[in-house]
């Protein structure tokens, strides 16, 4: 038997390194235990999130767009650029170089905080004990008051279209299409959810003809409706080619491409083939060889681990958090519970809000939305008033040359309280966060629409789109009524 630690953390993603150091700062005896090693071997810390996940993804979305900018944007700026040409493997050097400093970055959070690193697999044993089994196969037990798992989770591998890095590498799913080195000329996606936009974007943004296969009839489906068919309007206008009712039900790799079968809104046999083809329909939690037999630890039953309110298992002292237990599958929102967890741990009373996560899709314009949708609002019976705004309307957005989108907001119709807030638009991201803060300090429209905004600025939509839900929008184009 190795050294005893107050808390062991399984995983390193934004939930467990987040649960680590918040322990850590709470003077508690901490260990974090990672599998994932880079080619020298070492331990890389940071999970999907800084690896495979968001950090990559939007280095990508962030070149893709630069490079989309300067070939169809500037010449209206009367920038000239001549000839333009993308580079993709120094693109995704630039990806991997961000990737390296934000990983080396938590090794780095780690040490300060005296947080000690362990390489190896993690397996929860009976009564708090963690095995860990390094590369070589050997193995130390660690025991612990407190074990948080944050395993996190992979991506969903369906039969129809198996991602086999035999097959050159042509079926991939979210981290084999990060590593692309060359623009696919067809590019074919399933699943036109969060991931598989934003993927489809990078491509689409740098030449390939992409179409997106998406099983459900509506187009995402999670978010307010309004707000959504917006942005499937402008996703299509930029060249996605996005088909709603569409279910694959074959893949087969010919050579270098790849032919999909897939059964059309109509019910009728269609084939597609591409050169190349990301699976992209959701993430699954992961818990393998993690459990022990006797750990006492349960899963329900979607294979997340269970847990109450605040992250506890069915095991007093074992924590979980982040992807591997319900709720969404956001960084933010494991990194939260780990603060909660650590906080507890230190007997502490901390709780998280379930109701205010925000929730951002890094398109171009980014589409952004925290707490209820109008759908939910209806389901459930609650009366409620709505404002909207347009970007075309606000002068920072149209100096910008990103007048697409809108800004909507719910409120209570009796309270006024703030319900909820959906964007599509240039920053969509940063400007429901200013609404989230409203929303956790129980703001009504109103609050926010006697707020002094700086002029211009992006959020002067938010601004708008509050006073609107009282018909008072000063900048409000074709205006039917006045209050
Ligand atoms: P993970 O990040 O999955 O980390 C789990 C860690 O545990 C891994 O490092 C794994 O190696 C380790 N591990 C697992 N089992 C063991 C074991 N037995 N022993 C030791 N170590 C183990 N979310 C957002 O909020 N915003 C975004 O913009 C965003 N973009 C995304 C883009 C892509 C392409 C993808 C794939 C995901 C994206 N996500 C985004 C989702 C986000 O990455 C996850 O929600 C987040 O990483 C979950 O964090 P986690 O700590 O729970 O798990
Ligand atoms: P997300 O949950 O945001 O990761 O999105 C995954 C998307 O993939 C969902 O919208 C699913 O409807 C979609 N999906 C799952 N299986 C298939 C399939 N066989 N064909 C097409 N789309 C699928």
């Amino acid at each position: 038997m190795s050294e005893k630690y107050d808390v062991i953390v399984i995983g390193s993603g934004p939930a467990g390194y987040v649960a680590a150091i918040r322990a850590a700062q709470l003077g508690l005896k901490t260990a974090c235990v990672e599998k994932w090693t880079n080619d020298a071997g070492s331990v890389v810390n940071g999970g999907t999130c800084l690896n495979v996940g968001c950090i990559p993804s939007k280095a990508l979305l962030d070149s893709s767009h630069r490079y989309h900018d300067a070939h169809d944007g500037f010449d209206q700026h009367g920038i000239n650029t001549g000839d333009l040409s993308i580079n993709v493997p120094e693109m995704i050097k630039r990806k991997e170089k961000i990737v390296a400093q934000m990983s080396g970055g938590i090794t780095g959070l780690f040490k300060s905080n005296k947080v000690t690193s362990i390489l190896g697999y993690g397996k929860l044993l009976a009564g708090k004990k963690v095995e860990v089994t390094d590369n070589d196969g050997g193995s130390t037990v660690y025991e612990a008051d407190n074990v948080v798992i944050a395993t996190g989770s992979v991506p969903v591998n369906i039969p129809v279209a198996p991602v086999n890095p035999a097959d050159n590498n042509i079926v991939v799913d979210s981290t084999g299409a990060l590593e692309f080195q060359e623009v696919p000329k067809r590019l074919g996606v399933i699943g036109a959810g969060v991931i598989g936009l934003e993927l489809g974007s990078v491509w689409s943004r740098l030449g390939s003809e992409v179409v997106c296969l998406e099983a459900m009839d509506s187009f995402l489906a999670m978010m307010d409706q309004q707000i959504a068919k917006e942005t499937k309007k402008i996703l299509t206008k930029q060249g996605l080619d996005i088909r709603l009712g569409c279910r694959v039900t074959g893949s087969e790799v010919k050579g270098e491409e790849v032919e999909v079968s897939y059964l059309d809104s109509n019910g009728e046999e269609q084939k597609q083939t591409f050169d190349k083809l990301i699976v992209c329909v959701g993430r699954r939690p992961f818990t393998e060889g993690l459990l022990a037999e006797d750990s006492g630890v349960k899963l329900d039953e979607r294979g997340f681990i269970f847990v109450d309110d605040n992250c506890a298992t069915t095991v007093s002292g074992v924590w979980a958090i982040g992807d591997v237990v319900r709720g969404p599958m956001l960084a933010h929102k494991g990194s939260e519970e780990g603060v909660v967890v650590a906080e507890r741990i230190a007997g502490q009373k901390a709780m998280m809000n379930y109701n205010i996560i925000p929730n951002v899709i890094y398109t171009h314009p980014e589409v952004a939305s925290v707490g209820q949708t109008e759908e939910q609002l209806k389901a459930d019976g609650v009366e409620y008033n709505v404002g909207t705004f347009p970007f075309l309307a606000i002068g920072r957005a149209v100096a910008a040359d990103s007048q697409d989108g809108m800004v909507k907001m719910i409120a209570d119709a009796k309270t006024d309280r703030i319900l909820g807030c959906h964007i599509v638009g240039p920053s969509a991201s940063d400007l429901v966060q200013q609404v989230a803060i409203g929303m956790e300090f129980g703001s009504t429209a109103e609050d926010i629409g006697m707020t002094v905004f700086g002029h211009p600025t992006f959020s002067e939509a938010v601004k708008e789109a509050a006073l609107s839900v009282h018909g008072h929008a000063i900048h409000m184009p074709n205006r039917k009524k006045r209050k």
